[in-house]
């Protein structure tokens, strides 16, 4: 008998349907505005990562239409150098959004040059206006990558109300915001993180999971409440054959393969051959949440261009 198996959760159907809808809401802001939506990409250094990220976000603004521009800066520029940059980009009023690829170089302090954005412009909602607003259960811009768990949860008619989420990871742009939306939508939620004792018996009460932590398979089946849905947040690079036999199940052939031809592959916080055993569902790394992220950042800065003229 062939072994149940977690279904998968794919963030691409689900990602390409939005760019289609904001594509279509872009072409008539631009007729009735004379002007497309614009986000400024400002990444500093060379982060490999970072790099990657930003090309997507530039390359999704113009599949929906919107006009992007990128401002790449030097791994040793100062607070001062960032500061004048946001500054000029918060005065031109062609500039809609404003994404400050984090994370920032050691010699700047993120909250500072966060805090410097115009929150009108903010699309990655990380202002502390925004923040606050959100806490208050009427948020402005959603951060993306939060917005994108409660859509993909939302779209797979996951039911959020009244069900048990626990949240694994307390950051501001990922797991704080996450467990403010499923509060408000009525989600009984548990937040948990590096200090929590005896994580697995906490993850094992929830029927929703987020794994936002940053560690490689870290969310074994122990920590799984069977039939639970999973969503793996986490973005890890494996570089072993012998690890990834270890994680992928019936993927672990094409992951090496990869691993031979780039040197590396994708794992989430979440230990998929165990997530397909326990788990009912489970977002997918690569091709899950990753995915929605950067829809809804293109979402944000509609928003935002909107938002600017009055025209929402
Ligand atoms: P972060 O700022 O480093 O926060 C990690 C969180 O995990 C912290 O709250 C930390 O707890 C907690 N943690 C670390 N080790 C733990 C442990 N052993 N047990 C329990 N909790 C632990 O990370 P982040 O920015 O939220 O990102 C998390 C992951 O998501 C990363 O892999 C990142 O690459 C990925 N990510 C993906 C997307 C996407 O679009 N797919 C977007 C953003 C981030 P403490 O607070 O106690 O230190």
């Amino acid at each position: 008998m062939e072994a149940k198996r977690a279904e998968l959760l794919r963030g691409q159907p689900i990602a390409t349907e939005i760019k289609k809808e904001i594509a279509e809401e872009v072409r008539s802001f631009e007729k009735q505005n004379r002007v497309k939506p614009c986000l400024a990409a400002v990444l500093i250094g060379d982060d490999p990562a970072s790099v990657v990220y930003v090309r997507n976000k530039v390359r999704a603004c113009a599949e929906v239409g919107i006009r992007s521009e990128q401002h790449t800066l030097a791994p040793t520029t100062t607070s001062n150098d960032l500061l004048r940059l946001v500054a000029q980009l918060n005065s031109r009023d062609d500039i809609d959004g404003i994404l400050v690829q984090l994370p920032l170089p050691k010699q700047i302090d993120d909250s500072i040059i966060i805090e410097a954005i115009d929150p009108r412009k903010d699309v990655d909602a990380l202002h502390p206006t925004n923040v606050g607003l959100l806490a208050l259960g009427r948020p402005r811009f959603v951060p993306c990558t939060p917005a994108g768990i409660i859509e993909l949860l939302e779209q797979n008619n996951i039911e959020i109300a009244g069900a048990g989420a626990c949240v694994v990871g307390r950051s501001q742009i990922v797991g704080r915001p996450v467990a403010s939306l499923l509060l408000q939508r009525h989600a009984t939620v548990t937040i948990c993180h590096s200090r929590t004792r005896d994580l697995p018996s906490v993850t094992r009460q929830a029927d929703i999971l987020v794994a936002a932590i940053g560690r490689p398979a870290f969310i074994r089946g122990n920590f799984i409440k069977p039939g639970a849905t999973v969503i793996d947040v986490g973005v890890n690079k494996i570089t072993s054959a012998d690890t990834a036999r270890d994680l992928f199940g019936d993927e672990a052939e094409k992951r090496i393969d990869a691993i031979a031809s780039r040197g590396y592959t994708l794992v989430g916080d979440v230990h998929p051959a165990d997530a397909d055993r326990i788990a009912g569902r489970r977002t997918p790394v690569p091709g899950g949440i990753g995915l929605l992220t950067v829809a809804m950042l293109m979402r944000n800065t509609l928003l935002a261009a909107k938002l600017r003229r009055g025209a929402y």
